[in-house]
């Protein structure tokens, strides 16, 4: 496993920044996960935008720029074996002399770091079953819009969904869905793709925007507009999407049946087209 730290490559389990860094002080950093099918990454001018987006949130100038983060990405996955896998880019603002919660402190440059991970094929039994999501208060800051690594309520409701025998939480703010704590969420009414619109709760994820782009293009109905949470547990089918996972279909909504309780119509012709998206 090779990983880039700033400015030279190295063996992952090599790949050390110091204590003084804030990313790991104070979770002042941002990152970015691309999917790459037999070496090729998927929708990579995408989500380099949306790291230019998320740098620019915090306040923090680009390192390295489109180009540069587009050269890095393809480096990677040639040295990574050009196969299946998952890249991971991190920008913290780097590691000055002294822990100082004031921004302004660190005038040193940014702690860059890349690197690949396996992407697990998506589970045959997640696909033919569907998984079961929780309902959950969303009690995440109010820039979930910003892909940043302060990710700790992010982690405490997967632990939550987990507990409580779920593959994800489903998250809602004043009565309305956002998204689930590492994915976006669909819901089918009748023949009516429905997603909550992008706002700052929202993480404006790249596969959200490609499902969207397809289902229009195949005239699926799309409706982006608030998901009352009565409507989430009435909704036909509800799927989530995520640049790991795809897009899989959730089945039981706190320990009920969603629909019939298997994967829906929309759902199967969706995850054809986003296939064929992928790997064409
Ligand atoms: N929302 C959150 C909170 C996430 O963590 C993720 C995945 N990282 C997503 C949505 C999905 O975004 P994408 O499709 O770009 O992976």
């Amino acid at each position: 496993d090779t990983a880039y730290l700033n400015g030279r490559f190295l063996p992952l389990q090599e790949a050390q920044v110091p204590v003084l860094d804030r990313g790991f002080l104070f979770g002042d950093a941002v990152y970015e996960v691309i999917p790459v099918y037999d070496g090729r990454a998927y929708a990579l001018a995408d989500h380099i935008q949306r790291l230019g987006s998320s740098l620019r949130g915090i306040g923090l100038t680009d390192p390295l720029g489109p180009d540069g983060w587009t050269a890095l990405v393809t480096d990677l996955i040639a040295r990574n074996g050009n196969g299946d896998m998952a890249v991971y880019l991190q920008i913290t603002r780097g590691a000055p002399p002294r822990r100082d919660h004031r921004p302004a402190s660190a005038t040193g440059p940014a702690t860059v770091v890349g690197f690949c991970q396996t992407r697990p094929p998506v589970a045959a039994s997640l696909l033919e079953q569907g998984v079961a999501a929780v309902v959950r208060d969303d009690t995440r800051w109010a820039h979930c819009d910003i892909k940043s690594t302060a990710l700790l309520a992010n982690v405490l409701l997967a632990g939550d969904a987990q507990a409580n025998d779920a593959n994800e939480a489903i998250l809602v703010r004043d009565g309305r869905v956002t998204e689930g704590a590492s994915s976006n969420v669909f819901a089918v009414s009748g023949s009516t793709l429905i997603t909550p619109p992008l706002e700052a709760a929202i993480l404006p994820g790249i596969t959200r925007a490609r499902v969207l782009a397809l289902a229009r293009r195949a005239a699926v109905t799309v409706a982006e507009r608030p998901i009352p949470v009565a409507e989430l547990h009435a909704a036909d089918e509800i799927w989530l999407t995520s640049s790991t996972r795809e897009i899989f279909p959730v089945t039981r909504l706190d320990g009920t049946p969603v629909g019939p309780g298997r994967p829906g119509p929309l759902w199967t012709r969706m995850r054809a087209l986003l296939q064929a998206d992928t790997h064409d």
